[in-house]
C-alpha cells in the first residue's frame, strides 16, 4: 500500500497534532488526577471541525476521509488518550447514523454530534455480558408508537456528558442475532438513568458510566435500521470503532518512543548517557518497529475502508496488534524512566495506565483473534 499522505491528510494531520501539543498535552495529567471530563477541550474539537470529521458536510460535518481521520486520533492519543476514545465513540454513533439512519435521523441527530451539547454515546455491554452481546437483557418492546426500553447498560463511554445514545435492545431475543434493535435516545430522556463514572485505572478523563433504562418510551421513529438489526449495526459500528482504537493505541505508542528518547538522551548512569548502552536502544527500536506496524495496519484499514472494500478482518489485525504493541511500548517507556517511571511526576506513568483497556474495550484481544481466526479457516 502506498502510505503517501494527500496535501488535504497532511493538513488535517497537522491541523491535529497543534491542537493535541496546545490544547491537550499541557492538561492531561490535571484531568487525570482528577478525573475530570475535559469538556471544554470538546467544545474546541467541535470548533475546529475535529468533532464531526466524518459527519457529511450537509449534515454539518467535515466529511474528512477515514485515513485523514485516522491520522488525527493518532494525534490526539498521543496527546491525551482520554479525549480521542471521546472523539472516536462519538464518531462511531455518527458513522451509524450516516450509514443506516434514514433521512429524518440524519437532520436530526448528525448536526448534534458535531457538537459537544449533542456528544454521542454507544450503550451494548451490560453487567452479565460485555465480549456474548448476545446474552443482553435489556429489552425494547413495542407498545403502540413507541418501544418501551428496560435494562441496565454499563461501561458506556461518554454517557456523563452525551447528549445522543445509541442503545442496543432485544426486541425478540428468541431469534438471536436478528432478535436485537438499536434506538437512537436524547440525553435527559424520561426513564433513562445515567450512574456515577466507573472509578478507571487509566484514561481516567474519559468518563464510563452505567445507564438504567427503567419504562423509557423511545419513539418508533427513533429506531435506527429495520427491528431485528440491531447487532449487525453494532457489529459494522464496532469495525470502524477499532480503526479508532488502533489509531489511539499508535498515538500512544509514539508518545511513549517520545518519552523514550528525550530521557535515554539526557539520563547518565556509568558516566554515560543511558542512551549509550545496547540494552536501552534495544527497548527504543522494539518501539519503533511496534509504532510503524501499528501505523502501518491502521493506515491500511482505513485506506480498505475509504475504498468501500471489506475491512472488518484488516480492523480486529490493526486493533489487536496495535492495543498489544502500546502496552507494549509503555512497559519498556516505564522500564527506561527506571524508577522515575513508577512516578506520577512523569507522563510514562500515565501511558502505562491509559494504554491497559486497549485490548479490553472495544472487542477483547482474544475476541480479536476469534474474528481473525474465523476469517482465516472459512
Ligand atoms: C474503560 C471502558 C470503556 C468501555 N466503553 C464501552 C462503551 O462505550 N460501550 C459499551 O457497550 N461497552 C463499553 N465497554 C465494555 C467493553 O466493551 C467490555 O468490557 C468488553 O467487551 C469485554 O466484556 P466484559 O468486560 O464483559 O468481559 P467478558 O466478556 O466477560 O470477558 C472476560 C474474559 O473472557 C474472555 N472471553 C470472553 N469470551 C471469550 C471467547 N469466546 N473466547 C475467548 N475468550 C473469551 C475475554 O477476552 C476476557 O479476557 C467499556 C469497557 C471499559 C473498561
Amino acid at each position: 500500500m502506498d502510505l503517501t499522505l494527500s496535501l488535504e491528510q497532511e493538513a488535517v494531520r497537522d491541523t491535529a497534532r497543534e491542537f493535541a501539543e496546545k490544547r491537550l498535552l499541557p492538561h492531561a495529567a490535571e484531568h487525570d488526577a482528577d478525573e475530570s471530563f475535559p469538556i471544554d477541550a470538546v467544545r474546541k474539537l467541535a470548533d475546529q471541525g475535529l468533532l464531526g470529521m466524518m459527519i457529511p458536510v450537509e449534515h454539518g460535518g467535515a466529511e474528512m476521509d477515514a485515513i485523514s481521520y485516522a491520522l488525527a486520533l493518532m494525534e490526539l492519543g498521543r496527546a491525551d488518550a482520554s479525549v480521542a476514545v471521546t472523539l472516536s465513540v462519538n464518531n462511531l454513533v455518527a458513522e451509524c447514523v450516516t450509514q443506516w439512519g434514514a433521512d429524518e435521523q440524519k437532520k436530526k441527530f448528525l448536526p448534534r454530534l458535531s457538537t459537544a451539547e449533542g456528544l454521542g454515546a454507544f450503550a451494548v455491554t451490560e453487567p452479565h455480558c460485555g465480549s456474548d452481546v448476545q446474552a443482553m437483557r435489556t429489552r425494547a418492546d413495542l407498545k403502540g408508537d413507541h418501544y418501551v426500553l428496560n435494562g441496565e447498560k454499563v461501561w458506556i463511554t461518554n454517557a456523563s456528558n452525551a447528549g445522543t445514545f445509541l442503545v442496543i435492545a432485544g426486541t425478540d431475543p428468541v431469534k438471536r442475532t436478528k432478535g436485537f434493535s438499536a434506538f437512537l435516545i436524547e440525553g435527559g430522556t424520561a426513564g433513562m438513568t445515567v450512574g456515577k463514572p466507573e472509578p478507571k485505572m487509566g484514561q481516567r478523563a474519559s468518563h464510563a458510566c452505567p445507564v438504567v433504562f427503567t419504562d423509557c418510551c423511545v419513539p418508533i421513529e427513533n429506531r435506527l435500521g429495520p427491528e431485528g438489526s440491531g447487532i449487525k449495526i453494532a457489529l459494522s459500528a464496532l469495525d470502524s470503532g477499532r480503526i479508532g482504537i488502533a489509531s489511539i493505541s499508535t498515538g500512544i505508542i509514539q508518545a511513549c518512543n517520545d518519552e523514550m528518547i528525550r530521557y535515554a538522551k539526557d539520563r547518565v548512569a556509568f558516566g554515560k548517557p543511558i542512551s549509550d548502552f545496547q540494552a536501552v536502544q534495544w527497548m527504543i527500536a522494539d518501539t519503533v518497529v511496534d509504532f510503524e506496524a501499528a501505523r502501518g495496519l491502521t493506515l491500511l484499514t482505513a485506506s480498505r475502508k475509504q475504498a468501500r472494500e471489506p475491512f472488518s478482518d484488516k480492523a480486529a489485525i490493526a486493533k489487536l496488534f496495535a492495543s498489544e504493541a502500546a502496552n507494549r511500548a509503555a512497559y519498556r517507556a516505564v522500564q527506561v524512566h527506571g524508577g522515575y517511571g513508577y512516578s506520577r511526576d512523569y507522563r510514562v506513568e500515565r501511558l502505562y495506565r491509559d494504554a491497559r483497556v486497549l485490548t479490553l474495550y472495544e472487542g477483547t484481544s482474544e475476541i480479536q483473534r476469534l474474528v481473525i481466526a474465523r476469517n482465516a479457516l472459512k
